[in-house]
């Protein structure tokens, strides 16, 4: 038996071990409380390695190239903040450092780490795993993907713009990191932890 807090109304409920694919529902509000997700350790694990792997190409190769009047340029995710730092926008441009580099680089080592280990619990793994909430919903790659997309479009106009290795290996990225959400049981997780 767990006793879960509902996300939504607070209500304490006491939950049994579920069977693959079951899930657990509030008794006053009816949300969602808890589902158990069927090789969630392994199959996160798997997610996580496939987006470290990608990292790689996704920061080396271009993400865009921009043509006109015969000058080309690259455009990388390091190249990016390096324009911003040049423009004196220290501020963005420690923001998107952080948000697009350093912190999902640092989640997805944390999660490889944690995941990978699991079956040796330590209190230095309990430890990573809450450094790993602690900036779970601090990488923003889904919003720098919008704003690749919006430059696509408006740079469309004035120069060839032509779309690089890098920006695959970024949509790639995304999706793996979507996967390894998905898939990720915490509270399996922290009861392996706890053992
Ligand atoms: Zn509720």
């Amino acid at each position: 038996m767990r006793l879960t807090a509902c996300p939504h109304c607070d209500l304490l409920s006491e939950i049994a071990a579920l069977q693959p694919r079951e899930s657990a529902h509030c008794r006053r509000c009816g949300s969602l409380l808890y589902q158990h997700k069927v090789r969630s350790i392994s199959r996160t694990l798997a997610w996580a390695i496939a987006g470290l792997l990608l990292f790689i190409p996704a920061n080396v190769y271009p993400i865009l190239q921009l043509q006109a009047l015969g000058m080309e340029q690259d455009a990388t995710l390091l190249k990016g903040v390096i324009a911003l730092i040049d423009n004196r926008l220290w501020m963005v441009a420690i923001l998107t450092f952080l948000l697009t580099i350093a912190i999902p680089l640092v989640k997805h080592l944390l999660l490889i780490g944690v995941l990978g280990r699991s079956h040796r619990p330590s209190p230095r793994l309990a430890r990573w795993f809450r450094y790993y909430h602690l900036i779970d919903s601090w990488g923003m790659l889904e919003i720098y993907m919008l704003g690749i997309l919006i430059a696509l479009v408006k740079l469309g106009d004035l120069a060839e713009v032509v779309t690089g290795l890098g920006l695959y290996s970024f949509i790639g990225l995304l999706i793996t990191s979507i996967g390894a959400h998905i898939s990720l049981d915490k509270n399996e997780v922290w009861e392996r932890l706890e053992s």
